[in-house]
Order: structure tokens, then C-alpha cells, then sequence
């Protein structure tokens, strides 16, 4: 099923390769490799989640740095949590791609249809675990990264309460707006309350931090975890006052989540994410399928490096004024 052969782009060099987090199996919350920590004191439950994606090593790299260097919050609540671990320990160095999940996408499938369907995998019965984790939250930071060496950026429900605490933080200074969801199921980041325009959530975001194996993504990860938590007055800003917000945001809406259907899929050339296309240009195939751009300035997010059927092809997207 693993197509590797239709990968165009040179294999990525493996700077962060995973280990062994059994040290970190038993938490405080009756979930294995969720850790919980009580201030005392009022204050917003903040959830830092790593590992949605079995491959995306630089929120296991953060997770570990929190509860390594012994965070703890000085108001709220601190959740730490590593979602597929069973993923991340299939890894395989010589198919790195594979081990982002087993069964099912671990972010598409937080919808009540999903999470109290009759199905079953690997991928099910832990977002039924983490469910009740998630659903505790009031802010969320999920730690992903990208199969291609890209600019970190921000993914999120167009909401006011997301993109206000997106501005606020340092970095990423892209943003890429889902007015209308993901098109291709429930993210983690849109369960619940979270998914809901009108309700007393707090900030549900996705960082995805740069190529999943590089050392520059965890670094980028450590710190936006940080900036994420001070932001809500769980740690003291690391950043000197004035630092923050002077880089111009750029932020793109999510037109269309093309989902490949066909074995036959390919791109018109190879692509890494942020090219643009004029209206009507010629983006890729997908088999007998013409796949165009429904917009000048269409600029790609994230094009399947290996196409699988049934998975994502590539998100389409315009800039937002
Ligand atoms: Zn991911």
C-alpha cells in the first residue's frame, strides 16, 4: 500500500529518530502517556498534545522537554499528553513516512459518529482513551510537523478565540484557516466544544513545526509550546516584553482537502508546499482527473509526498486579505 516508489523527493536526512518512551507510559490520569499537573490556583486547563501523527517527532520532543525540565503551572492546569504511540514505535528508518499511522488518521476521526461508531482499530480505541482528555481542555495545542522541509504555520477552525492566540504567539507567523473544517474528517482540534463556533472553548491550534526528523522542528516545537502556555499565564514568558508580533502574519484560507481516489495520482511537477497557481492552472492528476486551481494566487499546502488512496492529495488555498 505504501507507495514509496512515487516518492519524487531525495530521502529525508534523520536528525530526530525516536526513543524509547516507556519511562513515560504511566501518567496521573488513569490514560497511559497522559500527565497531569494541578497549580492550585484559578486558571485556564491548558492541553499540550505530541504524537496525533506516530512520525511527527518534534511534540515528543516537547512533551519530554516539559516533563523533563519539571514544569509545572503556575495557575490552571497542565496536560501532557503523546496521543499514537503505537504508530510512533513502528517507525522504520527506511520507510520514515510509514509510521504515521497504523490503521486509521488519528486526526480525522474525533467526530461522535467515529468516536461511537461500532469500527475498531488501533487509531479508534486511542482517541476513545484520549477522548475525555481532550474534552477536559480549555485551550489545546497540538504538535505536528510536515513531510517536506517548509515554514512552520499555524492550522486552525476560523474562529476569533483561534486566531487571536495565533497572532499573539511568536511564531509560526503563517496561518492556514479552516472556514469550513477539513473537508476530510474531525481533527482533534475541532472535538467537541472545540468544533463548535459559539461555545465557551478556548483556542483549539495545530503548530505544524517544519520537517518531521529535523532537529530545527523540535527546537521550533520547545519553544512554541512555551510561548503557548505563558500566553495563558501557565509558565513566565521567556520572550523580553516587546518581542513579540513584529513579523507580518500571512494567513491563507482552506478552499478545498483534495482526497486522492485514484492509484494514478501525480503532481505536474514536484511540490513542497506554498507554490502558487494561477486560476484554471494545472496542478496534478488524479487518474482521469484534472486537478486545477480554482483561484489566482491558489498556493498548496502539504502535497502527499508518497499518494495513497483514500488519503490526502493536497489542500488548496487562497491568501487572505
Ligand atoms: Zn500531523
Amino acid at each position: 500500500m505504501n507507495t514509496a516508489t512515487h516518492d519524487p523527493h531525495p530521502a529525508p536526512t534523520l536528525e530526530v529518530l525516536p526513543r524509547d518512551l516507556s519511562a513515560y507510559r504511566r501518567g496521573n490520569t488513569g490514560v497511559d502517556y497522559v500527565h497531569r499537573f494541578e497549580s492550585g490556583q484559578p486558571g485556564p486547563h491548558v492541553l499540550i498534545n505530541a504524537l496525533t501523527h506516530g512520525n511527527e517527532f518534534c511534540g515528543m520532543v516537547a512533551a519530554c522537554h516539559l516533563l523533563d525540565t519539571g514544569v509545572r503551572p503556575l495557575r490552571g492546569t497542565l496536560t501532557i499528553s503523546f496521543a499514537n504511540v503505537a504508530a510512533y514505535e513502528s517507525f522504520d528508518p527506511q520507510e520514515p513516512f510509514k509510521s504515521r499511522q497504523i490503521d486509521h488518521n488519528l486526526n480525522r476521526i474525533w467526530s461522535t459518529n467515529w468516536l461511537e461508531g461500532s469500527e475498531d482499530s488501533i487509531e479508534l480505541r486511542r482517541a476513545r482513551q484520549l477522548r475525555p482528555v481532550v474534552a477536559a481542555a480549555d485551550h489545546i495545542l497540538d504538535i505536528h510537523s510536515t513531510s517536506q522541509d517548509v515554514v512552520p504555520f499555524w492550522v486552525y477552525p476560523h474562529f476569533a478565540r483561534n486566531a487571536a492566540v495565533a497572532r499573539a504567539l511568536p511564531l509560526p507567523t503563517v496561518h492556514l484557516v479552516m472556514p469550513k473544517g477539513l473537508g476530510s474528517g474531525c481533527p482533534l482540534i475541532q472535538h467537541g466544544r472545540h468544533g463548535v463556533a459559539d461555545s465557551d472553548a478556548g483556542a483549539a491550534l495545530v503548530v505544524e513545526c517544519g520537517q518531521h526528523f529535523l532537529q530545527a522542528s523540535a527546537e521550533r516545537a520547545i519553544r512554541v509550546s512555551h510561548a503557548f502556555l505563558a500566553h495563558f499565564g501557565l509558565v513566565q514568558s521567556a520572550a523580553p516584553a516587546g518581542s513579540q508580533g513584529s513579523e507580518e502574519h500571512r494567513r491563507f484560507e482552506l478552499l478545498r482537502t483534495h482526497v486522492i481516489q485514484h492509484e494514478d495520482f501525480r503532481f505536474v511537477r514536484p511540490l513542497k508546499g506554498f507554490e502558487t497557481f494561477a486560476q484554471g492552472e494545472l496542478i496534478g492528476h488524479d487518474g482521469p482527473q484534472a486537478i486545477t486551481a480554482p483561484c489566482d494566487d491558489c498556493t498548496v499546502f502539504m502535497p502527499a509526498r508518497t499518494p495513497i488512496v483514500g488519503r490526502e492529495g493536497v489542500y488548496l488555498t487562497k491568501p487572505m486579505a
